[in-house]
């Protein structure tokens, strides 16, 4: 019996693609965008992944985008300063293009109306994200913030879904989690002992053999949690 679901943010609940995208092409508007999108979308993981690692601070991980960037783009070798400026900059457009995928706001009404407890957990910096959360507009909703950056430790360790649950004061396996990640969302949370789900919203066919269920959007999920639907993997 599920009595609480929590969910991942970026990707999940916020259009952080789109809005990345929106605040990228508005920066450099005489770059092609079929080149600059991905190769941000590039440099964003590969940084993120090394601030999550411990190699780089959250300040350093946003110089580590943009100083390759500009150099690719012909601006030169830019210095921290010159980078800050620009980080600062671009972060107004991305936080302006923050908006909430379409169904979020009836999906969690809908389960929240059910009783269930509801709350996030998320890989990032804990004052980023919870503004994320507030500028959705989702904060009362949305009470339970779990980010790496407090808990120290990141999706898929089991050791940030189990903190989730014991702070909601459910056990794991009265728990769902649904990410837009196969690996650090659903099998994480599914090997910390909590059913996860895999919000898959790209158009590929679903791959052979997944070990947990797979929505294509967040619509599916009520129906997925009713007490007499069985989640395993079809
Ligand atoms: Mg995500």
């Amino acid at each position: 019996m599920i009595t609480a679901v929590l969910f991942d943010l970026d990707g999940t609940l916020l259009d952080h693609e789109g809005a990345a995208a929106e605040a990228i092409t508005r920066s450099f508007p005489d770059a092609d965008p079929a080149w600059l999108v991905p190769r941000w979308t590039e440099l964003t993981e590969a940084a993120v992944d090394r601030y999550l690692a411990g190699e780089l601070s959250f300040t350093a991980q946003r110089r580590a985008r943009i100083v390759p960037l500009a150099r690719e783009l012909g601006l030169g070798d830019w210095d921290e300063a010159r980078a800050d400026a620009w980080v600062a900059g671009f972060l107004a457009l991305y936080q302006a293009a923050w908006r909430p995928f379409p169904e979020v706001g009836r999906v969690l009404d809908a389960l929240a109306g059910r009783g269930l407890r509801l709350g996030v957990i998320t890989n990032g910096d804990a004052e980023q994200q919870r503004a994320k959360i507030e500028r959705l507009g989702l904060a009362d909703l949305l009470r339970h913030v779990v980010t790496s950056s407090e808990t120290g430790s990141a999706k898929p360790a089991a050791g940030i879904f189990r903190a989730a649950c014991a702070g909601l004061g459910v056990p794991p396996n009265e728990a769902a989690y649904v990410g837009d990640r196969l690996i650090t969302d659903a099998q994480g949370a599914a090997a910390a002992g909590l059913t996860g789900v895999w919000l898959d919203r790209s158009t590929e066919p679903a791959p052979d053999r997944l070990e947990v269920p797979r929505i294509t959007s967040l619509d599916a999920l009520p129906r997925l949690l009713e007490p007499d639907h069985s989640t395993e993997p079809r």
